[in-house]
């Protein structure tokens, strides 16, 4: 059987990789996991021996067929399904380690569909290409920062646990790989799904301009004229002469919500 490339079908084939995913989840008998994009199950074998109970979604009708009977009487659910287009509700309830080497093209609609459900993940361990694992994992004012960063820090904190090659995959993709944990915060910086939509919404206006002074970009971005808009990042004891991108996501929020409120 092909790979099929326009799933992203890039299979993992190292040992070492596949163990990394089970520590870094912390993945032991009778922990619940939800796989997602299980392939020809090469990394479920390690969920199989490690005692997880799983369910796995496979968007591939051929390969999720195939899984069952590679793994008789192990606890594991297998449900074909574009995970894009599936109600989460109902796994979110067995509150799973989440877990996958994503398809490069569809890996951030699927962690940011996973991140509306934050707070029921217990923990989240996955394989992006090595330039998204930094975009997610940056720190503020560095060039990787942006977008994403801001969103999944609003929940989670993540950090690259492996660097892979591409050597660890068949077919071998052009690019590196890592693997990113994201633990949960105690305290999310935004609890209601709709806020994180609408802040996210806030900083991909507003970094659409992050090579201007902060005040111009914020202004830009949301419509505020300049002066309000400095009197905003004034008020809250930010610069409005930097970048917008030096800014770390809790002032990225308190900015948000001071905008937020004065347009109530
Ligand atoms: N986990 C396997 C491994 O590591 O060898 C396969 C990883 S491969 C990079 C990505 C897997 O996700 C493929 O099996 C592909 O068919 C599946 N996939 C692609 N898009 C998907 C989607 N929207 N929903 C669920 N599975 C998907």
């Amino acid at each position: 059987m092909f790979a099929k490339k326009s799933l992203g079908q890039n299979f993992l084939s190292d040992l070492e990789t596949a163990r990394k995913v089970v520590e870094a989840g912390g993945i032991t008998r009778d922990t619940p996991v939800l796989e997602i994009g299980p392939g020809r199950g090469f990394l479920t074998r390690f969920l199989v021996d490690a005692g997880a109970r799983i369910t796995a979604v496979e968007k591939d009708r051929e390969l999720a067929a195939l899984l069952p009977g590679m793994f008789p009487g192990a606890p594991l659910n297998v449900i074909e399904a574009d995970f894009l287009e599936l109600d989460l509700a109902p796994l979110a309830a067995l509150r799973p380690v989440v877990v996958g080497n994503l398809p490069y093209y569809a890996a951030m609609p699927i962690l940011m569909k996973v991140l509306e459900h934050a707070g029921t993940w217990p923990r989240l361990v996955f394989m992006f290409q090595l330039e998204v694992a930094r975009r997610l994992t940056a720190s503020a004012g560095t060039p990787d920062y942006g977008v994403p960063t801001a969103v999944v820090s609003l929940t989670h904190s993540a950090s690259i646990v492996r660097r892979i090659s591409p050597g660890a995959f068949f077919p071998r993709p052009k690019v590196e790989s890592a693997l990113v944990r994201f633990l949960p915060l105690d305290q999310p910086l935004l609890d209601r799904p709709a806020d994180r939509l609408a802040f996210g919404d806030f900083v991909a206006a507003s970094f659409r301009f992050r090579r201007k002074k902060g005040s111009n970009a914020l202004s830009l971005g949301t419509g505020l004229d300049p002066a309000t808009a400095a009197a905003h990042m004034e008020r809250l004891g930010l610069d409005p002469g930097a970048r917008l991108e030096v800014l770390s996501p809790t002032d990225l929020v308190r900015l948000w919500k001071g905008i937020a409120a004065s347009a109530r």
